[in-house]
């Protein structure tokens, strides 16, 4: 069987632990004589895996008791929606924009503004950087100005395409907030290392980046934010309607759930999210360090202090060699390794599945592409 070294950016690697448990569980669960796609997500066996994805997430983040975790659809791009048809409560809400995440989010919110309430950028980091639409770093203090009466302020904490991360767990940005709800589009980062969740109001994740399949949106939210949703609200959208039915109002993506599930008990046998920030911090250290001595044949453009741990956009001196490098990255096992057609270049996306050794081998083929191309 001959794996890759895969970097895409999502739907991304998963564990192979995982995946060989899951094909191992896939015809029979736990002698149930079923696969769990084939269970009633109401039956016994199916109640047992979505309790135990539950309990072992919020072990994960050490979720706060007055926060409910909820199994979503619709991806995050959905939520961009929902989350101010939900929280807005016809009031004003603060978006920072910082990459095409928080962008797209703003866009949606726009859409539904009519009924949810009004979107107000609070910061920009659009046009300041080095690349052609900006994005190459997180916004400084000055350049955000909160609205203290908004219903929320939404951020984008790690953007997957530009390579632009919070790294402070919005310390700062949770305290100059005060009593306005925090909610982080964490789709990219999440469980990459420890979270402090009682800082956010909400949180939410796609999971096929770094959690699991995709068709699954994970969101944490604080109660009290429950129950302002907009009155012609679908009952499936609704958050409120969702905690009180267990995620369950219909049917939910059972086999994400699952999967997912068995994530959650790998990062807790790797030590959990703390020792996994020990090895992202080792394989984005690797890279960067590599590609900062590179005297320049490869480059990634975001202000070293934001720069993501996950995901690595990097380009060539001579772009003209950008294809030559794809073809010969993926010859030697290395896969997906293409930049957003936002940005160009490249892109090494290094989730919690990929080991320090696949960075490794990035890094070898790196150099060797250097040396005969220099
Ligand atoms: C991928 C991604 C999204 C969009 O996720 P979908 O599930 O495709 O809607 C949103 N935000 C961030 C930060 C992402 O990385």
């Amino acid at each position: 069987m001959a794996r890759v070294w895969n970097f895409s950016a999502g739907p991304s690697a998963l564990p192979l632990e995982v995946l060989e448990q899951a094909r191992d569980e896939l015809t029979d669960w736990h002698g149930s004589g079923m696969s769990v796609m084939e269970m009633s997500h109401r039956g016994k066996d199916f109640g047992t895996i979505i309790d135990a994805a539950e309990a072992d997430l919020r072990d994960l983040l050490d979720v706060p008791t007055n926060y409910k975790v909820l199994f979503l659809q619709g991806g995050a791009t959905q939520l961009f929606s929902q989350i101010p048809l939900n929280l807005a409560d016809s009031r004003s809400a603060d978006y920072l924009v910082t990459g095409s995440w928080s962008k797209k989010a703003v866009e949606e919110a726009q859409r539904v503004a009519p009924i949810a309430g009004a979107v107000r950028v609070a910061g920009s980091t659009a046009a300041k950087g080095a690349v052609a639409d900006g994005f190459t770093r997180f916004l400084r203090d000055e350049e955000i100005s909160l609205d203290p009466q908004a219903a929320f302020l939404h951020v984008c904490t790690n953007e997957t395409i530009y390579g632009v991360e919070v790294q402070d767990d919005c310390a700062h940005l949770a305290a100059r907030a005060g009593a306005v709800p925090l909610v982080a589009d964490m789709s990219s980062h999440i469980l990459s290392r420890p979270v402090d969740v009682s800082r956010y109001g909400m949180i939410y994740a796609g999971a096929q980046k770094n959690i699991g399949p995709s068709g699954l949106v994970i969101a944490i939210v604080r109660e009290d934010l429950l129950g302002r949703a907009v009155k012609t609200m679908p009952s499936t959208m609704d958050f409120a309607i969702a905690a009180e039915n267990g995620s369950m109002l219909n049917t939910p993506p059972t086999f994400g759930i699952y999967v997912s599930g068995l994530v959650f008990q790998w990062l807790k046998r790797q030590g959990g999210v703390a020792a996994m920030e020990q090895i992202n911090r080792r394989k984005a250290e690797l890279l960067y360090g590599y590609i900062d001595g590179s005297n320049g044949f490869y480059r990634n453009p975001v202000d070293v202090p934001d720069r993501s741990r996950m995901n690595v956009p990097f380009t060539l001196q001579n772009s003209a060699l950008d294809d030559v490098f794809l073809k010969e990255a993926q010859a030697a096992g290395l896969h997906a390794l293409k930049g957003h057609k936002s940005v160009g270049g490249m892109r090494a996306s290094i989730y919690n599945a990929m080991p320090l050794e696949g960075v490794q081998a990035l890094v070898e083929f790196m150099q060797d592409f250097a040396r005969r191309n220099g």
